[in-house]
């Protein structure tokens, strides 16, 4: 015969009251603070069995506690996802909440791609930031970023530089999976279109990244210093197969009302003017 482990025998023994439980008229345990249950009954095999059970209270406290846990979970799993994706530190500081109130016809509409992401992403629908240097494409840019991955989205911002560094280092082989590994992100931002070495090997790269956005049906956001009307007559058929790409996916906006950098600069003299005044 086999042995009944002392747990399962001990389903059987009736349960010890404790100090904050009372013996309900229907001989089961209630809970003295929400006078609900700590008990039922039930029948297995012929024999009836009064197990313990989690009152009201305790499952709420169980609940809460969960829930709690969920959300440092969570958390977490964004500030990770954040280290990851933006890697220039500069980047965590392009928030919505930081915004200085510049581009406010631009900044709505990113804040709105931020709330429909849902439908931009089923539509594999990006965005296309083009406007002169310094207007605040990659600010705008930045404060999606962080949006989205507070939302628990996945995103990688990054540099059409620094990717051609990086496929210059690495051997052929490699490459088509280094740039094929960015669609683990929801959603890829890649700054500067357009800035890239003037050689064919440049051309190449930049076209296998798009291409393998397009083709994987993510969205993607692009920036660049470049004109619509250049983007849509670039001269050749290079960069057109490129720029091809990004009209189909990206919606236009137009970053260039002012000169941001520029701005910043008067802003900051005429506080140190104040500063200078004051003291
Ligand atoms: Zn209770």
């Amino acid at each position: 015969m086999i042995p009944i482990s002392t747990e399962i025998e001990d389903i059987f023994r009736p349960a010890q009251l404790r100090e904050d439980e009372y013996l309900e008229e229907n001989g089961l345990i209630y809970c003295s603070k929400c006078h609900t249950a700590r008990q039922k009954r039930i029948e297995v095999s012929g024999r009836t069995i009064e197990p313990r059970c989690m009152c009201a209270c305790q499952t709420a406290s169980y609940d809460q506690r969960e829930q709690e846990r969920k959300h440092r979970e969570f958390l977490d799993m964004v500030e990770r996802n954040r280290s990851v994706g933006l890697t220039d530190p500069v980047l965590r500081k392009h928030t919505f909440e930081n915004d200085l109130g510049y581009n406010t016809k631009q900044m709505g509409m990113a804040k709105r791609y931020v709330e429909n992401w849902d439908e931009f992403r089923k539509t594999s629908t990006g965005l296309l930031l083009w406007g002169n240097v310094g207007t605040g494409k990659s600010y705008i840019a930045g404060c999606i970023a962080n949006a989205l991955l507070d939302k628990g989205v996945p995103v990688m911002m990054t540099n059409f530089a620094r990717l051609l560094n990086k496929l210059t280092d690495l051997h052929s082989g490699d490459r088509n999976a280094y740039i094929d590994s960015f669609n683990t992100y929801q959603l890829l931002i890649i700054d500067d279109l357009g800035v890239e070495r003037n050689s064919e090997f440049a051309r190449e790269q930049v076209f296998g990244v798009i291409d393998s956005r397009y083709r994987s049906q993510l969205p993607m956001i692009v920036t660049t210093n470049l004109s619509l009307k250049k983007l849509q007559n670039p001269g050749d058929l290079a960069r057109s197969r490129i720029y091809d790409r990004v009209l189909e996916r990206c919606m236009p906006i137009r970053v260039s009302e002012q000169n941001i950098r520029d701005l910043n600069k008067k802003a900051n003299l005429e506080q140190a003017k104040r500063l200078l005044r004051d003291t």
